[in-house]
């Protein structure tokens, strides 16, 4: 046996950031420290209000306390570096405290900001029209990582932030924990309506229901992509164990359980998905189903040869939706020419060529 073995390691638990967490848990956290309880007050301004990013800068704390803690991680990150497309979409590249690096999109529009947060570094799914697959899978985010995207974000705009979307890199619902436990955050300590937040996800078997069972008046984006099984298979490798009956199944479930409408997401592939006949299917199968159809013209990526069909083909297959009486729209991306769009995300290339 070495020595090492015999050195007292703190829990992890003990030095577990402290962004992302309640007025209550800080709270409880103080008076750990020996300090009393309005004390989690002060910190749970200072972290959410403020943007603290030590500890040590929270002047309303006893100078001896703030030293000892001044190395207590907050769970900020640092801003690797930061794109501005012609369109006013900025891109980040935020450093995590192992070294990591994720992507977080700030999208302005009117007096609207949304922030597009990541979930994982990388991503596991692979699915064949998406940049962040191409990269493979790092880890999943901690909570304090997910709610510091939107802070940052906040303060780089110097404006509040309006609507979240999870449609950075990743699959929330392979890391439903944190997403579940960033959502209170952002919801309650950093109050950004349920109503503004949207989850998108490809769907993994069981965590749709579980999302449902918590009765949160999130919008559920899932990302459809295809109008029959086979089709989707070729796209999304994680579909062939999970098919699309199943898949429609478990977001009727969830309008059951929440009342709310689910979004559809399809990307337009030409000659690939956007067939009038593909329209025709896909109204089909959501025929009497509460939801809204979002179709994203595809945003090329450089490892495969999809094409993004014209104008005109888009406006087709939105028209052929409508006259099934299907309620569609379509979701132009913002940010394309920073790399910033749907499906670009890619830090770890982007990290090598800087
Ligand atoms: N894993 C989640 C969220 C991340 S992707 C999901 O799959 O939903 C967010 C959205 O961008 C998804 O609908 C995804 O399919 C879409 N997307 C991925 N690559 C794209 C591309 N190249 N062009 C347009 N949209 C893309």
């Amino acid at each position: 046996m070495s020595d090492l073995t015999l050195t007292p390691i703190a829990p992890a638990e003990s030095r577990r950031p402290l962004l992302g967490a309640s007025q209550a848990e800080l709270t409880e956290w103080v008076q750990q420290q020996g300090q009393p309880g309005y004390r989690g007050k002060q910190l749970y301004q200072w972290l959410y209000e403020r943007g603290a990013r030590s500890l040590e800068e929270i002047s309303v704390f006893p100078k001896q306390w703030r030293s000892q803690l001044a190395d207590f991680p907050i769970g900020r990150s640092q801003i690797h570096h930061r794109a501005v497309a012609p369109d006013e979409t900025v891109k980040y590249l935020l450093k995590l405290a192992d070294g990591q690096i994720i992507e977080t999109v700030g999208i302005p529009s009117d007096r609207r900001l949304t922030v597009c947060v990541s979930s994982q570094v990388g991503c596991p799914m692979a699915c064949d029209f998406c940049a962040t697959g191409k990269g493979g899978f790092q880890r999943n985010l901690e909570r304090h990582e997910i709610v510091d995207q939107v802070l940052t974000v906040q303060e780089d705009f110097q404006q509040r932030v309006s609507n979240i979307v999870f449609m950075g890199m990743g699959e929330p619902l392979l890391n439903t924990d944190n997403v579940l436990a960033a959502i209170r955050c952002l919801n309650e300590d950093v109050g950004i309506g349920a109503r503004h937040i949207t989850v998108s996800t490809v769907g993994i078997p069981g965590h749709i229901r579980r999302l449902a069972d918590q009765q949160l008046q999130i919008t559920l984006a899932v990302s459809l992509h295809a109008s029959n099984q086979p089709l989707r298979e070729r796209l999304i490798p994680s579909a062939k164990p999970y098919p699309l009956a199943d898949l429609l199944e478990e977001c009727r479930t969830y309008v059951q359980l929440t009342g709310r409408r689910v979004t559809f997401e399809y990307i337009l592939l030409a000659d690939f998905n956007d067939l009038p006949e593909h329209a025709a299917e896909l109204a089909h199968s959501l025929r009497g189903f509460q939801s809204h159809v979002n179709l994203i013209p595809y945003n090329p990526i450089s490892e495969v040869d999809y094409q993004r069909p014209s104008p005109q083909r888009v406006q087709a297959f939105l028209d052929a939706l409508k006259r099934h009486r299907i309620a569609a729209s379509v979701r132009y991306s913002r940010g394309l020419e920073a790399d910033a769009a749907c499906g670009q995300l890619r830090a770890s290339k982007l990290k090598a060529s800087l």
